[in-house]
């Protein structure tokens, strides 16, 4: 993904067309307008071999620590000074990931999916315009239910009552009446993960079905833009749009979704080996649920379909159904 330095009238635009997209989000607008003004479909060479798989970093990527990466902060929004004591809403513009904003504000990813729901049960999180909650601090951002007290609360996320009823934010005093719906800030506070639903193949095996090698190819050539962590199981390769999406492995193809949510518009690859490989935010699919495919072969072209800040690939490598880290199979 490409970001050029905006000049005063782009980012005015920019801020227009954000303020636009987060009043038309409501009525399930397609997104593809949001895409970022270097989303346009470039016509990629035939490549000849396996794509590159150590491409080179652009500047304005740092590591922030092994296997992540980060674009430098070119905040939209303007940050408070640490420490907040509010909650803040934050614009998604294009390009961001739930650990740069993360990064930004000094918190951890897992408590910005925490704090939003929607995020939290997305596959793949973001897209332009959309509001994310940002918590004051690290840990758990809980809305008050019914029977809800400062001491399940504790329990319930593994924290010591006096964080809860010490901490600012929430403005509590004795003898700490909960309100349902009342925001209540834990700090500290963790959640366990709750896997995603995972696709399931129920159809026959096809007969032609070619069986993996069991070694990896990578599926595109770009730049790594998010890598894998708990709440993305999966890496996120930065392509223009219309760039080659190649099969990792030799296999089949057990689904086609054309969403416009989520995923987009994607596909999953079963190599018949316990491995099973899923490409989503396409723009175009190029293969039909049952088709066997070889490892390389042309399966797609890179995209910006559902939820997703800027042209890439979501590529996902999984084992007995667990998302694996896809960098431990590629070369
Ligand atoms: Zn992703």
């Amino acid at each position: 993904m490409t970001r050029q330095t905006p000049t005063l009238s782009a980012l005015a635009a920019t801020l227009f067309c954000v303020c636009l997209l987060g009043l038309l989000r409501l009525s399930a607008v397609p997104m593809t307008a949001a895409a970022s003004p270097g989303a346009a479909p470039t016509p990629t060479p035939e490549p000849t071999e396996i794509p590159d798989p150590a491409p080179a970093w652009p500047s304005d990527l740092t590591i922030i620590e092994p296997g992540y990466l980060l674009k430098s902060p070119l905040l939209h929004t303007e940050i408070p000074s640490r420490p907040r004591k509010d909650v803040f809403v934050y614009h998604v513009t294009s390009g961001d990931t739930i650990i740069g904003i993360a990064h930004n504000f000094g918190i951890s990813p897992e408590s910005i999916l925490w704090a939003n729901e929607r995020v939290e049960l997305n596959p793949d999180f973001l897209r332009v315009g959309q509001e994310v909650t940002i918590p004051p601090t690290t840990g758990v951002l809980h809305e008050v239910k019914a029977g809800d007290s400062i001491e399940s609360l504790a329990k319930k996320y593994k924290v010591a009552a006096t964080a809860i009823t010490e901490f600012e934010y929430n403005a509590l005093a004795p003898p700490y009446f909960l309100t349902a719906g009342q925001k209540v800030m834990v700090p500290g506070g963790e959640k366990p993960y709750q896997p995603r639903v995972v696709y399931g193949y129920s159809g026959p095996l096809p007969t032609t079905a070619k069986k993996g090698f069991g070694a990896f190819a990578w599926p595109i050539s770009g730049v790594l833009t998010q890598g894998y962590w708990t709440g993305h199981r999966a890496i996120d390769v930065g392509a223009p749009t219309g760039t080659r999406v190649v099969a990792a492995d030799s296999g089949f193809v057990v689904l086609v979704r054309y969403d416009n949510f989520g995923y987009g518009r994607h596909i999953m690859i079963n190599h018949g080996n316990g491995f099973e490989t899923l490409y989503a935010h396409l723009s175009v699919i190029l293969v039909e649920p049952g088709q066997s495919v070889a490892r390389g072969q042309l399966v797609g072209l890179s995209g910006n379909t559902g939820h997703s800040t800027g042209p890439h690939l979501h590529f996902e490598v999984r084992y007995l159904g667990n998302q694996n880290n896809p960098l431990a199979y590629l070369p």
